[in-house]
């Protein structure tokens, strides 16, 4: 979608550090990250929030590659944090939907 920062991202019109990538899934080191270990996990199709995800399976597929990184970065074991935040009180900045993969320290709870 045009002017989406992710959507470039996946077009390469801007580069992203990618970790994984296939037909309908990328995956790239967020700019910014709040962990050791700090994955972005995104829909190729532009689905703005997770309120608008029509079809479920997309999630399966998502979830199958989380489990495939957290091994990679080997934070499986020790544990991690799955995130998508919804819209403003949800903390959203950037409205594409994507997971964060977070870990390589222990997590505080709740969030703020
Ligand atoms: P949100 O707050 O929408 O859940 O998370 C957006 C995330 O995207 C933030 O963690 C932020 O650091 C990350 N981000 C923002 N701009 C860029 C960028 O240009 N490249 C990458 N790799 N991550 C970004
Ligand atoms: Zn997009």
């Amino acid at each position: 979608m045009e002017g989406c920062l992710f959507c470039k991202i996946i077009n390469k019109e801007i580069p992203g550090d990618i970790v994984y990538e296939d037909d309908d899934i990328l995956a790239f080191n967020d700019i910014d990250p709040k962990a050791p270990v700090h994955v972005l996990i995104i829909p190729k199709q532009h689905i703005p929030t997770f309120n608008d995800i029509d079809d479920p399976a997309i999630i399966g597929k998502i979830t199958r590659i989380i489990q495939k990184i957290a091994k990679e970065k080997n934070i499986d074991k020790g544990g991690y944090r799955v995130v998508a935040n919804c819209n403003k009180n949800g903390g959203q900045a950037v409205y594409h939907l994507h997971y964060h993969l977070l870990g390589g320290r222990e997590l505080g709870w709740p969030p703020g």
